[in-house]
């Protein structure tokens, strides 16, 4: 099949398009979606210092590769990769990632459950089960991503969240009905850096395509304990609906931007937790709580040694 746009060979049929691609004209068409989207939101601006959330997979491999392309030659912002080593054996290791940034030569910054909380997440999963591990694990790598981020003067921090993640998330918080999830997005945690997904209307297969085409040496493997099965069943509902009705995938992410409360975020009604001082909603803020719950005891406040 040849390229719907010039004669070379097509490497990819859009669906939702009815477009047949060739690779050059693919690349082209997946950086003006990125690029709209962080227009559309004013995603970045002069001055801005971005950091890619780089776990090593092929969609933060991809956004990373994007995104120093994107800025190459813009002096007046700054592009930085931060790597979490969550402690899990065997998986991801962030000398994977640390290659991916040194061969597009990003400054590249790591820190680790181990070093920063005193325990790693197969230790958590190993007291509390793997029931939980994601959820945990979610709380402590977005607050130590954070924490990193303001030490850097990070303003922006870029994740490679693509459509069908987003997609997913609107399905399954429909399917479970979480009202409270779709008015306030996790994301829009107070206190929190600013996130920014400049692939969210792209395909998740689109993504994996770009990185195998422009990046070396990520990272294929699935997290062991990412195993939720609505996820699962909520991927599996999406992906044979969509080849039906190739607009689906849009169509949830649409929704979930709509229902989306605005000025969500805006730090009323925060707090400092008594523990570490960091901004909480409540009292003792959720990575406090996770520290005890899986440690057993508090973690150490501000004014102890
Ligand atoms: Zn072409
Ligand atoms: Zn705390």
């Amino acid at each position: 099949m040849k390229c719907s746009k010039c004669r070379r060979e097509a490497i990819i049929y859009q669906r939702y398009s009815g477009l047949h691609l060739c690779e050059q004209h693919f690349n082209r068409d997946f950086e003006a979606k990125a690029k709209r989207a962080i227009r559309e939101h004013r995603w970045i601006q002069s001055g801005d210092t971005v950091a890619v959330a780089l776990s090593g997979d092929g969609d933060s491999s991809a956004l990373l590769y994007f995104l120093s392309r994107l800025l190459r030659e813009r002096r007046d912002i700054r592009l930085m990769a931060i790597t979490v080593d969550e402690g899990i054996r065997g998986y991801r290791e962030p000398r994977r990632a640390r290659a991916i940034a040194d061969s597009l030569g990003v400054p590249w910054v790591t820190a680790s459950f181990a070093k920063e909380y005193g325990i790693t997440l197969d230790e958590i999963v190993g007291r509390k089960g793997a029931e939980l591990a994601c959820s945990y694990c979610g709380v402590l790598r977005q607050a130590l991503m954070n924490r990193i981020a303001c030490e850097h003067g990070v303003t922006k921090f870029a994740y490679g969240f693509n459509l069908d993640d987003g997609a997913r998330s609107v399905l399954t918080s429909v399917l479970r009905g979480d009202a409270d999830r779709l008015i306030h997005p996790v994301q829009e945690v107070e206190g929190m850096v600013p996130r920014i997904k400049p692939f969210m209307c792209i395909p998740g297969s689109e993504v994996a395509l770009y990185a195998s085409l422009n990046v070396e040496g990520f990272d294929l493997a699935e997290c062991p304990y990412a195993v939720g099965a609505l996820q699962g069943d909520a991927r599996r509902i999406l992906d044979e609906y969509t080849s039906r009705h190739p607009a689906t995938k849009y169509s949830l992410v649409n929704l979930g931007e709509a229902l989306r409360e605005p000025g969500c975020g805006d730090g009323e009604g925060l707090r400092r937790c008594e523990r570490c001082g960091e901004l909480s909603g409540g009292r003792i803020c959720r990575v406090c709580q996770v520290i005890e719950e899986v440690r057993g005891f508090r973690s150490k406040g501000p004014d102890e040694d």
